[in-house]
């Protein structure tokens, strides 16, 4: 009886939240997301995880699917009926490679499998989604409002492939698990240094999945198609309308070489590319990390690991005061001894929430912004530089 009155209510609404939905499907309730809060899925409604757990309280269960869970676990209540489920419990012993998923099946069935592995290791080691590693600060596009402020670079570079594999390098010998590995900019298809970096990285057996973010305006050239065919090779396309000049030849040619890609369009975009002090209180800056959608978007850029793409390239621009606490220089930390180095990045990594360079941004909270996607500057936008102390 307790058993049919009990309300489950599944966390996430990507792959992982699809799984388990299958996996339980006359059982579930609703779903929890910030993101998706407002829409239905599977004809069930998806509210705000917050209102999910004011709604059903400590008697429910909470199947979580979101892969980086540890900043929500304490959002959910579990009392002496409810429980907390994590996706390698929800999903042990069942065949989740048999589902139908939103997205390409290989896609979607790689997110599940991060999803259980990461729950599995939630307690232990460092086990990491992904990592955003920024190959150049140049892209095709200039955005107005680009969330990675590529906007504000004036003179823009590419990395080399051999600093960009000694950075990566250096983040592989200090975590225990790294699922995605992906290449962003600005436009990484920019830097041709990407072909046979995407070659080296693929051979490394402790990168699982190398996703190439693109914008849709450039199909690499035939000899590069060498490199970039490898099974472990995922193209994530945003589709930008008539910006991405080249979707449908990108589309046609990852077609022809059997690689997999999505490809998504964004309607609206939220305000977050101003650089302004804020001066928020320690409260108010913890705050605005955790209600922030981009706050687990770990990048690596110059050799230095950060929270999200807008740290690390406010940083890198010195547009705001430099803070060696707000990122992990690994060529140092991956020196240190393994019991060390594992405090030190499951701290910045899991538990850290206060970072001094939150203050400079306006903060994105999850849900639909307000902005038209990709409208173009006209020029480099400018900003106050800060000098190194
Ligand atoms: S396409 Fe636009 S949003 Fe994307 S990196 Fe380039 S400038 Fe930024
Ligand atoms: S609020 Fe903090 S975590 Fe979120 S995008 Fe801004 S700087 Fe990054």
């Amino acid at each position: 009886m307790e058993e049919s009155i009990r309300k489950r209510v599944i966390i996430g609404s990507g792959s992982a939240a699809e799984a388990i939905f299958w996996a339980n499907k006359d059982r579930i309730t609703c779903f929890g997301d910030d993101e998706q809060r407002g829409k239905t899925m599977f004809g069930l409604p998806v509210i705000g995880i917050d209102e999910a757990a004011e709604c059903y309280g400590s008697e429910a269960e909470y199947l979580v699917a979101i892969p980086s869970a540890h900043h929500i676990l304490n959002r959910l209540p579990s009392g002496q009926a409810g429980r907390v489920i994590l996706a390698h419990e929800a999903l042990e012993g069942i065949d989740y490679t048999k589902f139908s998923y939103a997205k390409e099946a290989r896609i979607a069935v790689d997110e599940v499998e991060q999803c259980v592995n990461l729950h599995r290791h939630m307690g232990d080691g460092v086990y990491i989604r992904s990592v955003d590693l920024v190959v150049t600060e140049r892209c095709s596009l200039r955005c107005r409002e680009c969330s990675n402020l590529m906007q504000y670079y004036h003179a823009p570079r590419d990395y080399r492939a051999e600093e960009l594999l000694e950075a990566v390098e250096a983040l592989l010998d200090c975590v225990d698990g790294l699922y995605e590995l992906r290449i962003i900019g600005g436009e990484p298809l920019m830097n041709k240094a990407v072909y046979p970096l995407i070659d080296m990285l693929a051979q490394d057996e402790r990168v699982r999945r190398l996703v190439i973010f693109t914008n849709g305006t450039i199909v690499p050239p035939q000899e590069a198609w060498a490199h970039i065919r490898q099974e472990k090779v995922v193209f994530r396309i945003t589709d930008y309308g008539t910006l991405s000049r080249n979707l449908s030849r990108l589309e046609e040619a990852l077609r022809q070489e059997g690689i997999a890609y999505d490809t998504s369009r964004i309607d609206r975009w939220s305000p977050c590319s101003s650089l302004a002090k804020h001066g928020r209180t320690p409260e108010a800056l913890d705050a605005v990390f955790l209600g922030c959608c981009a706050k687990n978007l770990l990048t690596l850029l110059d050799g230095k690991l950060y929270h999200c793409p807008f740290m690390a390239n406010a940083m890198n621009l010195g547009a705001v005061p430099p803070c060696g606490e707000d990122y992990l220089p690994l060529s140092d930390i991956r020196k240190r001894p393994q019991e060390e180095r594992t405090a030190v990045m499951r701290g910045f990594i899991f538990d850290k929430i206060n970072f001094a360079t939150c203050d400079y941004c306006v903060g994105r909270p999850y849900g639909q912004g307000s902005l038209t996607p990709a409208e173009q500057a006209a020029a480099p936008v400018d900003y106050i530089r800060y000098e190194e102390e």
